[in-house]
């Protein structure tokens, strides 16, 4: 089988960034306000019709709360497998009058998107889901096994995920588990700021040890495991940037639901901007951050597709 060579992906995104914009508009068209209850269902049934589309396995399954819409892409068994996390709802409006563009009506303007939604969670979710798709436009087939766990109730804290999760844990096994999120400040020189912060603590504590991961680091999943350097690797290819690796990081996310029911180490990576004024008025999603997104799946797949052994590399 002839490969297209990764470096064949800037002109395959430039070919096809027209269109993929255009998808990610159609999901950020659709209200999805958890908090108001307002658009869920049919979110989640449009979500499920575009991975449908996308050639992904895709159900929703009820919770006690919003559906999770999952979907997977298995090859073999014995294949690496990624559970890819995100959520399709987002944050109230209000107040209405602060936006420069209608939240529900997708605007380009001066390299970004603006709508609710574009950098928190949608613009990162579509990121994810059309770095697959790319991926396989280009080598026709995946290397690893890929599950999609996408709640509706993030912005609500995630009341049902870990209930969610435990029931549900024989389907949702795997490897790794990739998070995108919203917290690191991407546009900032991520030495100067690492230096900072190690002078900071050397200062104040020098037996604490700060290392550098490529995300980060939540309550267990180790710095040191080979999966970390694997995807560090894929993210400075794609963004052409040194990783901003930060030191324990507080945060939101449930990402205890991972490490500690699913027992698998997870990753977070941002895609959007640090300006993306999530929760706010005039969200948005720069258009490089989002093809750059897109571009990172790919890497990460391709990354760690090319691990044979996957115990060794995980532990
Ligand atoms: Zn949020």
């Amino acid at each position: 089988m002839v490969t297209i060579p990764l470096d064949r992906l800037d002109e395959l995104l430039a070919n096809n960034k027209d269109e993929y914009i255009e998808q990610l508009f159609t999901l950020l068209r659709q209200k999805s306000i958890s908090t108001q209850n307002v658009g869920i269902t049919e979110c989640a049934n449009l979500l499920k019709s575009m991975m449908d589309d996308l050639g992904i396995k895709t159900q929703i399954m009820q919770t006690n709360g919003h559906p999770v819409v999952y979907g997977e892409m298995i090859n073999d068994e014995k294949f690496f497998t990624l559970l890819i996390y995100g959520h399709y709802d987002v944050q109230p409006v209000e107040p209405l009058d602060e936006w420069k563009f209608p939240p529900f009506e997708p605007t380009i303007y001066d390299g970004r998107i603006y709508g609710r939604g574009a950098g928190d969670n949608t613009g990162q979710l579509m990121a994810q889901l059309l770095g697959v798709n790319t991926y396989i436009g280009l080598f026709g087939d995946l290397p690893i096994n890929i599950k999609f766990l996408f709640e509706g109730e993030e912005e609500l804290g995630s009341p049902n995920l870990a209930a969610f999760v435990k029931e549900n844990k024989e389907l949702l096994k795997a490897n790794l588990v990739y998070t995108l999120d919203v917290l690191l400040v991407v546009d900032q020189d991520p030495m100067d700021i690492f230096n900072k912060i190690y002078k900071h603590v050397q200062k104040h504590d020098p037996d604490i040890e700060v290392t550098y991961i490529s995300s980060m680091e939540p309550s267990r999943t180790s710095a040191d495991l080979e999966i970390v350097k694997v995807v560090a690797n894929a993210v400075r290819t794609s963004f052409k940037q040194e990783p901003l690796i930060q030191p324990s990081l507080g945060s939101s996310l449930p990402d205890y639901v991972w490490t500690k029911i699913l027992e698998v180490p997870s990753i977070i990576m941002p895609y959007a901007n640090f300006d993306q004024r999530n929760h706010s008025p005039n969200e948005n999603l720069r258009i490089d951050y989002f093809l750059n997104g897109i571009k990172c799946t790919c890497h990460v797949i391709d990354a760690l597709g090319k691990q044979k052994n996957v115990q060794k590399f995980l532990f």
